[in-house]
């Protein structure tokens, strides 16, 4: 999942960037409004969490465009002062939920997830299923047969990217910019390592394998048909 951040203060941008990341989303940071605007406009966001006091083009006017422009992505506004106007007024322009500074980021996080869970079509169901395979994605677990199976941020990332786009064939490269924020010419070994990683946790000691490698193209996710649900 990919998430955009629109704020001036650079304490709270680069705090909220790691706090994601490490939650195992994607993040874009924008330092100010024009930035913050254009990646809004033109970047394929999950979620934008906009800072509403920014220097140069304010988040209102940000929020404003993208509801204009018929974009529905969720929005959460970050708003220095708790006053009833405010808040009237980011909400009157379409943003779905807001937060008063200062905030505790586990507050922000819950947001973030309660914000994904609501805002979405069909992909954003909270459990994802493939065979005997389960993914929470409120309660950030997984299961396989139902066994619990440890994995680590990414490795939840990487499962529900796989899962979500069950049958399809992933190229690394595209593995690389959902899951790692990276390009394809960097280090693309990580992914590879990262998928055998996985391959244990999910495949070992199961039938059927899941996770299969196509020779020359990526990696896909999939049960041959009439596996149990
Ligand atoms: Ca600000």
């Amino acid at each position: 999942m990919k998430l955009l951040i629109v704020e001036d203060e650079q304490k709270i941008g680069d705090y909220l960037r790691q706090g994601l990341t490490e939650a195992g989303f994607v993040v874009d940071l924008a330092r100010n409004g024009l930035d913050g605007h254009h990646l809004a406009m033109t970047g394929d966001y999950d979620l934008v969490i906009l800072d509403i006091m920014l220097p140069d083009i304010n988040g209102l006017k940000i929020l404003s465009s993208l509801r204009e422009a018929g974009n529905r992505v969720p929005v959460l506004f970050l708003t220095a002062r708790d006053t009833v106007e405010d808040r009237v007024t980011g909400l009157e322009h379409g943003a779905d939920d807001y937060l008063v500074k200062p905030f505790a980021f586990a507050e922000l996080l819950a947001r973030v997830r309660t914000l994904l869970r609501r805002g979405g079509g069909p992909s954003l169901d909270s459990r994802l299923r493939v065979a005997d395979l389960e993914l929470d994605l409120l309660k950030r677990r997984a299961t396989r047969a139902g066994k619990p199976i440890k994995l680590t941020a990414k490795e939840f990332a990487l499962l529900e990217l796989l899962m979500r786009r069950k049958g399809e064939v992933l190229p690394r490269s595209l593995i690389a910019s959902q899951v790692w924020d990276m390009n394809f010419d960097s280090d693309t070994n990580v992914i590879d390592v990262a998928i055998r990683r996985l391959r244990v946790k999910v495949d070992e000691g199961f039938e059927p394998r899941l996770i299969h490698t196509v020779r020359g193209m990526g990696y896909m996710l999939d049960a041959p048909e009439g596996s149990a649900p």
